[in-house]
């Protein structure tokens, strides 16, 4: 039976692996996180949950409408307008979907009967005979005939470094090319509801906070209120450094009017170095010169965003077995 190692239980890690394994394939994913799922993040505080990540996502095409349709029907995750009012996204007709428990749900579910390791950090890769051989930090060692990377690209041209495995100057400069926003998410625990009119998110064009979402209005936290904020890309660059604490503290004040400060029970801060990516490859993946197959991908590749690490992932998949 032929064999992948993937690494990165992202929406691209995830879904290449599935791919893999429904064409026989021997598959395993690595992680460095605690959880699977990467950006697709949900957090427990009290009895509040929060996504910190990705909020929603849409599906246009069809091999991810049909996953989607399956989730649906599994009640993982169901539809939510965050911008009803919005013409636009009425005009093109691109429902947006949650996870009913959150977004890390939706990666739980895409995960089962796979073989994921999480806290497995990759630290090295080479080719060791006819297969490929890869380290991680806790002295892991594992093989497989194909390769597919699916961390963010700067993390992945890092690891091709501390490798000290050699690619095509072509290659690397493709990598290269490949960059993110970083984005302060803030978590925030209610002891009463918030004071977002529905549907339950505002989007901000201009000033420190890009993005507020009552968790409770989507759904995803039915047992305590709480909001998700998320800091404008300039604030989170200028800020990125400072004290988590009082970063969130400031953004929330920013919301007073939203969410009173005597209605704030507890305040979380996680700090995205990658969230969006802003420059990307234009193909859904990268195949790079090399003896064994080796593939990079993730949603710094195609269309970015849950719906491009999709495709990635699905894409990286095809190649794979085509090799
Ligand atoms: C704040 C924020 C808001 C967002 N909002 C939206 C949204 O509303 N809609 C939308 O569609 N998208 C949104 N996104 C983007 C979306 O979350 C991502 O595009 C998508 O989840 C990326 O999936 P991926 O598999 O490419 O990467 P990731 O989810 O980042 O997965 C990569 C995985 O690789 C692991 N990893 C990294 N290095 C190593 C290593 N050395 N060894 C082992 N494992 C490693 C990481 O732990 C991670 O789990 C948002 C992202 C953020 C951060």
């Amino acid at each position: 039976m032929p064999s992948s190692l993937i690494i990165g239980a992202g929406m691209a890690g995830l879904t290449a692996a599935r791919e893999l394994r429904l064409q026989g394939w021997d598959v395993v994913v690595l992680d460095k996180g605690r959880g699977i799922g990467g950006r697709m993040a949900t957090r427990r505080i009290e009895q509040a949950r929060a996504d910190h990540g990705a909020q929603y996502f849409s599906a246009t095409t069809p091999e991810f409408q049909r996953v989607v349709q399956d989730l649906l029907t599994e009640k993982v995750i169901t539809q939510w307008e965050p911008e009803a009012d919005s013409p636009a996204d009425h005009a093109i007709e691109k429902p947006h979907y949650v996870g009913v428990d959150g977004m890390n749900a939706v990666a739980k579910a895409l995960a089962q009967d796979l073989i994921v390791h999480t806290t497995e950090t990759v630290i090295s890769f080479r080719v060791d005979g006819s297969q490929w051989l890869v380290e991680t930090e806790s002295g892991g060692h594992y093989r497989a005939d194909a390769l597919l990377i699916t961390i963010p690209a700067p993390q992945a041209l890092a690891l091709v470094e501390k490798s000290g495995f050699p690619i095509t100057t072509a290659d690397k400069s493709a990598l290269s090319t490949i960059s993110y926003q970083p984005c302060i998410a803030v978590m925030v625990a209610l002891n009463k509801p918030s004071r977002l009119p529905a549907p339950g998110a505002i989007r901000y064009e201009t000033g420190d906070i890009a993005w507020v979402v009552d968790n409770g209005q989507k759904g995803i936290s039915p047992a305590q209120p709480s909001v998700t904020i998320h800091a404008s890309a300039d604030f989170s660059q200028t800020h990125f450094d400072d004290d988590l604490n009082a970063i969130g503290r400031q953004l929330a004040d920013q919301l007073a009017n939203l969410i009173p400060s005597d209605s704030i029970s507890t305040i979380q801060v996680h700090r995205w170095r990658y969230s969006l990516a802003d420059q990307r490859h234009p193909a859904p993946f990268l195949a790079v010169e090399a003896p064994l197959p080796l593939l990079f991908g993730g949603d710094g590749f195609g269309d970015g965003n849950v719906e491009g690490a999709f495709t990635s992932g699905f894409q990286m998949a095809g190649r794979t077995t085509a090799l």
